[in-house]
């Protein structure tokens, strides 16, 4: 928990860049005429054993900078193989830009980087790097106080042991240096610098995702942990008031099959036209209400092939508990391993489920199961029929772009995921 009396000017942020997972044990430098470094203009850095060589010299560390006022002209260092995508099919090395300051380290006989930078300049390169240029100005504001309190507030610190505080992936957040940067992202971080949402005096842990489905999703369902007051089980509309009960059986059916009108509803925004605004989405999706249909051996496959479990069939997807939108958070899986031998595999996260249940990631728990032909208690097929993209907790991002698309402006969209926070400017 970080107070916001405790932040009183522009921290610096430690990203990395190179990971020691990465296993890169040499890279290339190409600096910028006004670094700290002048007389050269490329360097070798190299792992040898124990040792550090820049340019062949042995050192115990390696720090470059350029200078920070100079963010209009783009100067920066460059490193000429940097992993992208880690851990995903599509990884690849590429060369990245960088403001701030680089950081290099013998950690235990590969390479570790770190970029140091003033908070705003990050915010520049990552808050909008996916957004279009059709985005509102009060969504691109709004997505930028979020990413700045989540990193105020860094409450995962997964890294902490490696003396960063996030790295440049999806692990994190997608950081490809000033690559991201653009006019907009630059008015986003300059008209909205210093300011998150703040509740009791505690900067919020914003953490949001792609679309609800029409109801916010508690943190305490999520990450099974204690909510924060901030997240509340409340319909992304105009009102508050609600008497629904997702967490019901048949409540949650009929909230599928009668979607209701919401600012991440395709009456506010069409399905179509998201891709003008937001990056990483697909033309063809729908989020708001989707299905997915299975046949008898497709799952029996994919459940098989994540679980390492080998089924012979899945006989049904038992829901044992759902979170306030209707998102499972227990599930178990019913099936056979051999004729003789029933088998039962419990689930225990949102997360695990969307896992198991799409070959990449099921767009969201909030879901029932319609089974096809199950008189041999072995049903022919499976349809899934669900709601949303993501966690569903904090903001919705399509929910926050129909509500900017509306007229509204960022101090009104953040309290509206972040119910009984307000908006503190905590420096200048
Ligand atoms: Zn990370
Ligand atoms: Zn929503």
């Amino acid at each position: 928990m970080v107070l916001a009396k405790d932040i009183r000017s522009e921290p610096n942020l430690k990203v990395g860049i190179i990971l020691p997972e990465d296993k890169q044990t040499s890279c290339k430098l190409t600096l910028a005429p006004d670094s700290s470094s002048k007389d050269i203009e490329d360097l070798l850095v190299q792992i040898r054993g124990d040792s550090l060589l820049v340019n062949g010299k042995p050192q115990k560390s390696y720090s470059v900078s350029v200078s920070q006022d100079i963010i209009n002209t783009h100067p920066a260092i460059r490193i000429d193989s940097v992993v992208a995508g880690r851990g995903f099919h599509w990884q690849k090395n590429v060369s990245m830009s960088f403001l701030g300051t680089l950081h290099f380290y013998n950690y235990n006989g590969v390479l570790l980087a770190i970029n140091e930078l003033p908070l705003e300049k990050y915010l520049m390169c990552v808050a909008t790097s996916e957004m279009g240029t059709a985005c509102p100005e009060a969504l691109i504001q709004a997505q930028t106080i979020v990413a700045r309190s989540f990193i105020l507030a860094n409450a995962e610190k997964k890294h902490s042991d490696l003396g960063f505080d996030f790295c440049n992936d999806d692990c994190c957040q997608r950081y490809h240096g000033i690559d991201g940067l653009s006019e907009q992202s630059k008015a986003g971080s300059e008209s909205t610098r210093g300011i998150v949402p703040v509740f009791k005096g505690k900067i919020c842990d914003t953490r949001y995702s792609k679309s609800c489905g029409g109801m916010m999703e508690s943190f305490e369902a999520v990450w099974n942990q204690p909510n924060p007051e901030y997240f509340q089980v409340i319909p992304d509309m105009a009102t508050n008031q609600h008497d629904h009960d997702l967490t019901d059986e048949i409540q949650f059916v009929k909230w599928i099959n009668n979607p209701p009108t919401a600012f991440c509803s395709p009456e506010t925004i069409p399905e179509s036209e998201l891709p003008k605004y937001l990056g990483g989405v697909d033309e063809s999706g729908e989020y708001y209400r989707w299905e997915f249909s299975y046949s008898q051996n497709e799952l029996t496959k994919l459940i098989s092939g994540k679980s390492g479990i080998h089924f012979e069939s899945i006989k049904s997807l038992d829901i044992v508990k759902r979170g306030g939108s209707g998102r499972i958070i227990q599930l178990t899986i019913h099936g056979r391993t051999t004729k003789e031998n029933s088998y039962s595999l419990s689930l225990d996260s949102e997360y695990e489920i969307r896992r198991h249940l799409h070959p990449g990631f099921l767009f969201s728990s909030a879901f029932y199961v319609h089974y096809n032909n199950d008189d041999q208690n072995i049903p022919d097929s499976f349809t899934l029929k669900g709601a949303g993209w993501g966690h569903g907790a904090g903001l919705c991002q399509i929910g926050a772009l129909g509500m900017a698309l509306k007229g509204y402006s960022s101090d009104q969209i953040i309290p509206h995921y972040y119910p009984g926070s307000h908006l503190l400017k905590l420096y200048s």
